[in-house]
């Protein structure tokens, strides 16, 4: 057969895009060379509807032992008791939890798109919003979670999920004080940790665990694994709905996500991403992954530091995890107009609503920043004030073509000096 060099050319062509700019969106990294191998592999061949050792096809004796394989490494990085791997994307994965918890119409907590939620967490747009009855809660003005609004609601409208996590938020949870308000109203705790998981694996940002009943992820952001989502429990528990088996017994929680992501919301797994979700958990498993959390957050706070004595104004003051959120109001400039100029000298980031934005998503008043994908291109804090003054110079210049060609120029220069997958020649 022919090379069908139509389409390798174009990926050829995103591959110079990565080496050559400067990634900055914060749900996006690079995986290793192996977890990319293990995806483009023969399971994806493979039909395997149901779970390892109850499957609805014949020849998945491999399969189960990739799935089991991926799952066991799974619990060893959260430690707990039980996971499903199977999720296609964070938000199926989220669209499972939503089945197994809620029935059409009921009414759920989560923090408000606007303030830095995700669309899953009750969007009008999106199946959240649509299917069940979502109440919201933000921040405060100094852009910290309104633990008091969020306790406010939750014993007016008695919710029956509470969901925590975020997709543009800079600081850390308070799980403790969310779980004892969800006891009072006898709430679930879903936690949505898509976004800081590889910092809670490497025990640098508090344990969800402790206190969510339920946690989804992605396994694509800092994680550093394929494009994915899962679905975790530290303890499986009873359903306290009373949902039966046929035979009578009260169904556990871990059944119910098994049922909700197959067959309620998702066909065949596919095995390959699977098998590069396992190796991708073998390597959150090793010390390099510990040191790679380490050097986020280090990178992170250098980065907020050169942001701040530049005169930016970083939401909340600054930041706990890999990202920040700027308001770039006072510099005369909105998010989109940032976004278009950056990406014209090879910086890519993207504009994002800052809580209590006066303009429309899709213009914004900010810009999200993270450094998880220039932090596992090797990038160290010291880099991080040359990273911001190519930013504040085509911020500062948006008119001006020359001077954003000659930074465009210097940021290719700069990232060779951090090769990405050379093995690609
Ligand atoms: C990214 C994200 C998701 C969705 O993940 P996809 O893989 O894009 O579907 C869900 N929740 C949160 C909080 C996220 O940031």
């Amino acid at each position: 057969m022919q090379k069908d060099t139509l389409v390798f050319d174009l990926i050829r062509k995103e591959l110079d895009r990565q080496r050559s700019g400067i990634e900055l969106i914060a749900s996006e990294n690079f995986t290793s060379l192996q977890v990319m191998q293990a995806m483009g592999t023969v399971p994806t061949n493979k039909y395997a509807e149901g779970y390892p050792g109850k499957r609805y096809y014949g020849g998945c004796e491999v399969v189960d032992e990739i799935e089991t394989l991926a799952i066991e490494r799974l619990k060893k990085v959260f430690n707990c008791s039980w996971a499903n791997v199977q999720p296609h994307s964070g938000a199926s994965a989220n669209a499972a939890v939503f089945l197994a918890v809620m029935k059409p119409g009921e009414k759920f907590l989560g923090l408000d798109l606007s303030m830095g939620g995700h669309l899953t967490h009750g969007s009008p747009a999106n199946f959240s919003g649509k299917t069940y009855h979502a109440i919201h809660y933000g921040v405060t003005k100094d852009g910290i979670i309104d633990y008091e609004q969020l306790e406010a609601k939750a014993r007016e409208e008695k919710p029956k999920m509470i969901i925590c996590g975020a997709s543009a938020y800079s600081r850390d949870w308070d799980y403790k004080r969310i779980r004892a308000v969800a006891d009072e109203i006898g709430a679930v705790v879903f936690a949505d940790i898509a976004h800081p998981a590889g910092l809670i694996a490497t025990g640098l940002l508090n344990d969800p665990f402790e206190h969510c009943h339920i946690v989804s992820s992605t396994t694509h952001k800092t994680l550093r694994g394929p494009r994915g989502g899962v679905i975790m429990l530290r303890n499986d528990f009873e359903n306290p709905w009373g949902i039966k088996d046929p035979k009578g017994n009260l169904r556990t929680m871990s059944q119910l996500l098994d049922l909700a992501v197959f067959p309620g919301s998702q066909g065949g797994p596919l095995e390959h991403v699977i098998a590069a979700k396992a190796v991708a958990f073998g390597e959150i498993l090793s010390e390099d992954f510990k040191s790679y959390g380490k050097q986020v957050i280090a990178n992170a706070q250098a980065m907020a530091k050169s942001f701040v004595n530049r005169g930016y104004q970083l939401i909340s003051g600054g930041t706990d995890n890999h990202l920040m959120l700027i308001d770039l109001r006072n510099k005369n400039l909105t998010g989109k107009k940032a976004q278009e100029t950056l990406d014209k000298a090879h910086i890519t980031l993207n504009k994002n609503a800052v809580p209590f934005d006066d303009k429309s998503p899709f213009v914004t008043s900010g810009i999200r920043v993270g450094v998880p994908a220039i932090t596992t291109r090797g990038l160290k804090e010291d880099h991080m004030e040359t990273v911001v003054s190519y930013i504040d110079t085509v911020l500062m210049n948006t008119d001006d073509e020359a001077t954003i060609n000659k930074t465009k120029d210097e940021v290719k220069a700069f990232m060779q000096q951090f090769p990405l997958y050379p093995e690609l020649g």
